[in-house]
C-alpha cells in the first residue's frame, strides 16, 4: 500500500451505524457514498466499554484501551485519595463531565498519543495531549458553544464552527495527521432520540463539510487516506434506575455526583458514565486504595443490584480472573498470552454458551459479536486492568440509564453500555477495509502505517493489514 502523506480521522460523536446506512442507501450522504465508501468501505465495528464520549476516544488517539491507561470511566472513584478532607473528596471524586474535564489528560499517566508522534491539528478534541503549539483548534467555541448547547440543544451551531475549522485547515501544510470531532448527533440524541430528523440533519451537514474539505484538497493534487468513525451508538432510555438511589432506599449511604460527593459515613460510591454503565465501590472512605474482590462484596446489595430490571451484566474481580454476572448465570473471563478464556459457572450470562470456550483474542470478537453483548469479553478485561475501576461494574440493560433525577437537562437517550446498540459503530475508509471484525482501537495503529510511521509504542489495536492477517482461516 502506498504511503499517505497525510490522514485525517473524523469522529461523529454517537454515530449509529445503521442509522448512516439508511442514509447512506437514501442518497443523503452523498460525499461519504462517493469519496470514501466507493474507493474504500463501509465496516460495522466495536467501541470500548464504558462506550461514552472521552473514554472511547482514548483508543483513537493513544490506540489503548481506557483500561490499559487507568481510565474506567467518564467518572470514578479514586480510592486511595476518598478519605481525605473536603478538597481530597471532591478531587477524589473525578469526573470529566465538568470542572475536572482537562484532568483526563493527566490521569493517563505517561503513554502517548498520536499527536506525539505525529505532527497533528485537531478540532474540538476533549484530549489534548501531545499537540503543539496551535495544534488544539477552537478550544475556546468548544467551552462556550459547547456549554450552550448542552442546555438549549443548538449542537449545529457548534458542529458549524468545526466545519469552518476543518475547511480551514485544508489549506495549511504542516499537519500529517487531523482529528476531526462532530459533537452534535450525540447530543442532539441526548435531549432527543438516536432518529429523531435533527440528527439526520447534522449528518448531511457533516457529509456537506466532508464534501468542501475533500474538494479544497484536491485542487492541490491531494488524496488524504480518510477514516470516519464513532466513539459509540446510542439507544432511547424511556426508564432511568439510578443505582446510588436504589442503595440508598436499602439504607446505604451513597456518595455520586453532583451533590453528593461529600456524603458522610458513605457506604458505597455509585460513578455512572454514560450513562449506562456504572462502578460500584464499597466502603469509599476506608483508607485503601486495592479494590475488593467479589467475595468481599457485602453479597445481600450485590444480589439486588444484579436482580435490577435495569441490569443486563454485572462484573467483578476474583482471584482468577472477571466473573460476569446476569440475573439467572455466572462465568469467569481470564486470559492468557492472546487466549481469552470463558469458564460458565451457572447458566450463559454472555450468549456465548454454557461449555468452556478458548479463543485467541480476534476469534473470541468474531464469535461475541453477533451476540447482543458484542466483544464484551475482550472488553471486560481490559475495564478491569485498571484498580480503579469499581468493586461492581453494571452494564445496562436496552430502553434503561443509571441516571439519577440530577441530570439536567434530561437524558432521554444514552449510551454506555455493553449492549449491541451502544458497541457497535461504523468505521469507514478511503482505503480498502478487511473483512474480519474490527475494533476502533485498531484505527490509531493503521493511520500510523498509512502514514508510514515507524514507532515502538504498545499498543492494544493493529492495523487493518494484520486484522486480515490475523482473521484469516487456517
Ligand atoms: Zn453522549
Amino acid at each position: 500500500m502506498n504511503p499517505a502523506n497525510r490522514v485525517v480521522l473524523v469522529l461523529i460523536d454517537g454515530a449509529r451505524a445503521d442509522v448512516l446506512k439508511n442514509l447512506l442507501d437514501s442518497g443523503d450522504l452523498p460525499n461519504l457514498a462517493r469519496h470514501i465508501v466507493e474507493p474504500g468501505g463501509m465496516a460495522v465495528g466495536t467501541t470500548t466499554f464504558p462506550s461514552t464520549t472521552g473514554v472511547a476516544y482514548i483508543p483513537f488517539l493513544y490506540g489503548r484501551y481506557p483500561g490499559s491507561l487507568g481510565i474506567p470511566g467518564i467518572r470514578w472513584l479514586d480510592r486511595a485519595e476518598s478519605h481525605g478532607d473536603f478538597r481530597a473528596q471532591w478531587q477524589a471524586a473525578r469526573s470529566y463531565c465538568g470542572v475536572q474535564a482537562a484532568w483526563l489528560d493527566r490521569d493517563t499517566g505517561p503513554a502517548r498519543t498520536i499527536f506525539d508522534l505525529v505532527p497533528s491539528l485537531a478540532i474540538c478534541t476533549p484530549i489534548t495531549r501531545g499537540l503543539g503549539a496551535g495544534g488544539n483548534r477552537i478550544p475556546t467555541k468548544r467551552a462556550i458553544l459547547g456549554a450552550l448547547a448542552h442546555y438549549a440543544g443548538t449542537y449545529l451551531w457548534l458542529d458549524r464552527a468545526v466545519s469552518r475549522a476543518w475547511l480551514a485547515a485544508a489549506d495549511e501544510p504542516d499537519w500529517r495527521f487531523l482529528f476531526v470531532v462532530y459533537p452534535g448527533p450525540d447530543g442532539i440524541t441526548h435531549l432527543k432520540d438516536p432518529f429523531h430528523a435533527d440528527v439526520m440533519q447534522s449528518y448531511r451537514e457533516i457529509d456537506g463539510a466532508l464534501g468542501a474539505f475533500l474538494e479544497r484538497v484536491a485542487k492541490r493534487g491531494e488524496v488524504p487516506g480518510i477514516l470516519v468513525a464513532a466513539d459509540h451508538g446510542a439507544t432511547a432510555m424511556p426508564v432511568h434506575r439510578d443505582i446510588a438511589i436504589e442503595l440508598e432506599a436499602r439504607g446505604v449511604r451513597t456518595l455520586r455526583h453532583p451533590m453528593h460527593v461529600w456524603r458522610r459515613d458513605a457506604g458505597a460510591a455509585v460513578m455512572v458514565s454514560g450513562n449506562a454503565c456504572a462502578h460500584v465501590y464499597f466502603g469509599p472512605r476506608l483508607d485503601r486504595s486495592e479494590p475488593l474482590s467479589l467475595d468481599a462484596l457485602p453479597a445481600e446489595h450485590v444480589q439486588k443490584l444484579i436482580e435490577l430490571d435495569a441490569v443486563r451484566l454485572a462484573a467483578s474481580r476474583d482471584n482468577d480472573g472477571v466473573i460476569v454476572m446476569d440475573r439467572g448465570g455466572r462465568a469467569r473471563i481470564s486470559e492468557s498470552g492472546s487466549s481469552v478464556h470463558i469458564e460458565p459457572l451457572e447458566g450463559d450470562p454472555l450468549g456465548l454458551g454454557t461449555a468452556p470456550l478458548t479463543l485467541d483474542d480476534r476469534d473470541m470478537l468474531a464469535a461475541s459479536r453477533n451476540t447482543d453483548l458484542p466483544d464484551a469479553p475482550r472488553q471486560l478485561l481490559q475495564l478491569f486492568r485498571t484498580e480503579r475501576a469499581g468493586d461492581l461494574v453494571l452494564a445496562a440493560r436496552k430502553d434503561f440509564d443509571f441516571r439519577g433525577p440530577w441530570e439536567l437537562p434530561e437524558h432521554r437517550a444514552g449510551h454506555g453500555s455493553l449492549i449491541a446498540e451502544h458497541m457497535y459503530v461504523p468505521i469507514f475508509a478511503n482505503r480498502p477495509l478487511p473483512r474480519a471484525p474490527l475494533r476502533t482501537v485498531d484505527l490509531m495503529a493503521t493511520a500510523l502505517e498509512w502514514l508510514g510511521v515507524e514507532h515502538d509504542e504498545i499498543l492494544d489495536g493493529v492495523p487493518f493489514s494484520a486484522v486480515e492477517d490475523a482473521s484469516a482461516p487456517a
